[in-house]
């Protein structure tokens, strides 16, 4: 600004005041800093939410944004990709390359083991509630996979360990109360996590009418928590990201593979099973293990550690076994004694995940909306691995370094 438009600014200033004897508030309102809520409806396939239940999740989209469908990454499982949402990282490179894990010092990692669950060492990377942190912001979680271990010495200011019987209403009323605190105790970022909806599919399969009960009981959940946010008059500073971590698909007892009709199977360590194997062979048993298994079912992928095709993004870590067995879409990799217990328990089918991401069936599902957030546009398809640098940039974070980048989610911005 010029000096002499600045004495006249000044001038103008001055004469305003002395012609207003009693001091007016101001008329640019303090604006306390946007809060970001992730939620998470654990296999929410990505075409959920055209479901007559989700009636609330088209409500948010209507207003923001969402994916045709966000591709998981490999393998399509629970912790993997709910670890890979808030670090950015695939699983080679954030180490929970499964649900069920072997690793030569820390031993078994499975999900209920509650010592495990809380040992940094498992948990690579930097999620985005520990950059929250580690930058002076609070963070706030009501059960996330990671958030009970003190990752880079850092747990979220508020966490509790993970209880599979909390109520809905319950997580949503912590959200609720988290946001009603004054401007500078309130957490900038809040995580949450619903089970339902895979249960469901697992069970049932993807299209059965439990599945439609447990979608309107997460959209109900979500529904109160918007009800609540739009009582406190905060629509307009908070920012949803709804998300899940992968999607279902059908299978059943007649789509199985049975490791002992190919293989000997005093030769293997079998860490995880279904849909992806992961296989330890014995001390000199990987070539004749590979050679029996490669090429063995026309439904079944067999790589050697390395030779895991590139899409996957599955070869660099340690914990990644020396044998890796992909499943075909509805398949099933299975041994003789769980297939007799399928006959003594009548099973007839039900939903699995764990394939190939880039099947459609795999798809899982991005909706966010708020402040921050452009309106009523669809995205397409894009990696699970872009949400933390988006996040970040929410936030007003330093990202991490990650496999994802901003770019791919500027259309999501407003
Ligand atoms: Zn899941």
């Amino acid at each position: 600004m010029r000096i002499h438009a600045f004495v006249a600014l000044l001038a103008t200033v001055v004469a305003c005041t002395a012609q207003t004897p009693t001091p007016q508030p101001a008329r640019v309102a303090y604006a306390p800093p946007r809060q970001l809520i992730l939620i998470s409806f654990d296999g929410f396939r990505y075409d959920y939410i055209n479901r007559p239940a989700a009636k609330n999740l088209r409500a948010l989209a209507a207003r923001g944004v969402r994916a045709e469908r966000m591709i998981p990454s490999f393998p399509s499982k629970t912790f993997p990709n709910h670890y890979t949402l808030v670090t950015g990282l695939t699983p080679e490179h954030h180490g929970i390359v499964a649900n069920v894990i072997r690793d030569s010092v820390l031993g078994t990692f499975t999900l209920r083991d509650t010592l495990a669950q809380s040992e940094s060492r498992w948990w690579g990377g930097e999620p985005i509630w520990v950059t929250a942190e580690l930058q002076g912001k609070r963070a706030a979680i009501v059960g996330w996979p990671g958030s009970e271990a003190a990752i880079k010495g850092r747990h979220a200011t508020w966490w509790s360990r993970y209880n599979h019987e909390q109520p809905r209403a319950e997580k949503v009323q912590l959200l609720l109360d988290w946001l009603s605190l004054p401007p500078n105790e309130a957490p900038s970022l809040m995580l949450a996590y619903f089970h339902e909806v895979d249960g469901a599919g697992h069970s049932f399969g993807p299209w059965a009418p439990q599945v439609d009960s447990a979608i309107a009981q997460v959209d109900s959940a979500l529904g109160a928590l918007m009800d609540g946010i739009a009582a406190r008059g905060m629509t307009d500073r908070v920012d949803i990201i709804v998300v899940s971590d992968h999607g279902m698909t059908p299978v059943s007892p007649e789509r199985a593979i049975i490791l002992e009709d190919y293989i000997d199977m005093a030769d293997v360590d079998v860490i995880d099973w279904n849909p992806v194997g992961a296989i330890e062979p014995k001390p000199g048993a990987i070539d004749r293990v590979y050679a029996r298994l490669r090429g063995a079912h026309p439904a079944m992928q067999v790589y050697k550690k390395g030779e895991v095709p590139a899409h996957f993004h599955f070869n660099a870590h340690p914990r990644i076994t020396s044998l890796v067995l992909v499943a075909a879409d509805g398949w099933t990799i299975t041994s003789r004694s769980q297939v007799a217990r399928w006959r003594e328990n009548g099973w007839r089918g039900g939903g699995n995940h764990g394939f190939d991401p880039d099947l459609i069936s795999m798809g899982a599902t991005f909706v966010a909306a708020g402040p921050s957030f452009a309106s009523g546009r669809e995205l397409p398809p894009f990696r699970n691995v872009h949400v933390y640098p988006l996040m970040a940039q929410l936030l007003g974070l330093r990202a991490a370094s990650s496999d994802g980048s901003l770019d791919s989610l500027r259309a999501a911005l407003r």
